[in-house]
């Protein structure tokens, strides 16, 4: 068995195949077609339970952050397991409902909140509005009035820290769209607990995405901390403390702290500065499903250039399937469902049909492939199928969850009428 980067539960067995799980990915890619995700059933647990296990005995909730991964089943699967959801749209909060999700312990983030959005989230009674703006507070407060009800409210505050990630992803830096400002937080807050739609309930912050180190974390924590003391010094009480998501997963060589690491780590920060009868609450995305889902897709044509020393790998799935690299110059490793011996090993460029240019999946990877071979993306189980698009008229992959021998489809792969089905031709 050799190592891989991502998942325990992904192996390559004796025979030279790769298992999720219990299940040959080159045979699931038969069956199914490609381009296809496979998610563990098995991954996303142990990495909830390993977050639920770091909180055990104290009050909190893990509202997992689902826009890194909104599939229904996955969504059910955390739902099952008591999870709560952190959304940024009515939508999310639809899947929601249909994944059979609370939305009691829904938290609803993002900056461009609509009424509508606002309505539908009071209507169903979620937990709590991360609101990010003084113009967005005035406007629930009105939407709430309106109907009879207090919207439940933290204010995400921006603690100005650097995150040490992508630009991207980074979202705790002043000069974000993200959040209200450290300097401002605490009129903002007064001005909330002067508004009659709004009930002040607790704090946000969540400072970006992919992040590998515990420090940016505890930095924020302090700024926010010190704002929970003076904005309760002026008697305004703040119920749980909402340390957002971002912590970041290994997709080569990043050795990010495991989640009950970081965790004791908050946990001992905060209880060192007496706020250790606070609720708890987690905004993880991408370290609950990254590295339990992988893309598989087929080789269509090898491509030696005439140029030197770029060969092109051409498969099935392209920057619509999966747009991290494409967008982040994200590197996730590629490897071959099943090793072959019969072809030599040669340095491949692997990209989709897409035209763009930027239409690529991997550079400069080593690889002993053939016209037909499968290979698998792996830690694609975050920002995969949830960013993937219809460009040019792809239909969107299909989905299969495993757990040990099982597999189930949980998405039909999309079709070409699906795609045009609410168009019109005109006269
Ligand atoms: C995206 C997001 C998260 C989750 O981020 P990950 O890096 O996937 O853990 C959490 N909270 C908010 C507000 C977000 O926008």
């Amino acid at each position: 068995m050799s190592t891989l980067p991502g998942s325990p539960f992904l192996q390559r067995r004796a025979d030279g195949r790769l298992y999720f799980e219990d299940c040959a990915l080159d045979e699931l890619a038969r069956e199914h077609g490609t381009p296809l995700y496979v998610y563990s059933r098995s991954a996303m647990r142990a990495a909830l339970s390993a977050y639920e296990s770091a909180l055990a005995g104290r009050a909190h909730l893990l509202c997992y952050a689902m826009k890194a991964n909104s599939s229904l089943a996955v969504l059910q699967l955390f739902a099952q397991a008591g999870c709560g959801f952190d959304i940024v749209s009515g939508g999310e909060l639809q899947r929601v409902l249909a994944a059979g999700g609370d939305p009691a312990k829904v938290v609803f983030s993002g900056v461009g909140k609509t009424p509508a959005e606002m309505g539908q989230a009071l209507q169903a009674g979620v937990r709590c509005f991360n609101v990010e703006s003084e113009a967005e507070l005035d406007k629930l407060s009105q939407v709430a009035r309106a109907l009879d009800r207090r919207a439940p409210v933290s204010l995400r505050v921006n603690p100005d820290v650097d995150a040490k990630t992508h630009p991207y992803i980074s979202t705790g830096l002043k000069g974000n769209k993200f959040g209200i400002s450290h300097q401002r937080a605490l009129d903002v807050y007064r001005h909330a607990a002067s508004l009659p739609g709004i009930e002040v309930v607790g704090i946000d912050c969540h400072i970006g995405s992919q992040i590998t180190e515990i420090d940016p974390y505890l930095d924020a924590l302090e700024r926010v901390l010190d704002l929970v003391e003076a904005v309760e010094a002026q008697g305004i009480r703040l119920h749980h403390l909402d340390l957002g998501g971002g912590l970041g997963i290994t997709y080569t060589d990043e050795a990010p702290p495991a989640p009950d690491a970081l965790v004791a780590a908050l946990l001992e920060r905060i209880d060192a500065r007496g706020h250790g009868h606070r609720e708890i609450l987690l905004e993880p995305g991408r370290s609950l499903v990254g590295n339990a889902g992988v893309l598989l897709t087929e080789v269509q044509y090898l491509k030696p250039s005439e140029v030197e020393g770029k060969h092109f790998c051409i498969v099935d799935a392209a920057m619509n399937d999966l747009m991290r690299p494409a967008m982040y110059e994200a590197y996730m490793a590629i490897v071959p469902c099943a090793e072959r011996a019969d072809v030599p090993v040669e340095t491949w460029d692997v990209v989709g049909p897409v035209c763009e240019s930027g239409d690529w999946l991997g550079r400069e990877r080593v690889l002993a492939v053939r016209e037909g071979d499968v290979l698998a993306i792996l830690s694609a189980g975050a920002y995969g199928m949830s960013m993937a698009s219809n460009y040019n008229t792809r239909p969107r992959a299909a989905e299969v969850m495993v757990e040990g021998r099982s597999a189930w489809c949980i998405r039909e792969r999309e079709k070409i009428e699906d795609l045009f089905a609410g168009e019109r031709l005109i006269g």
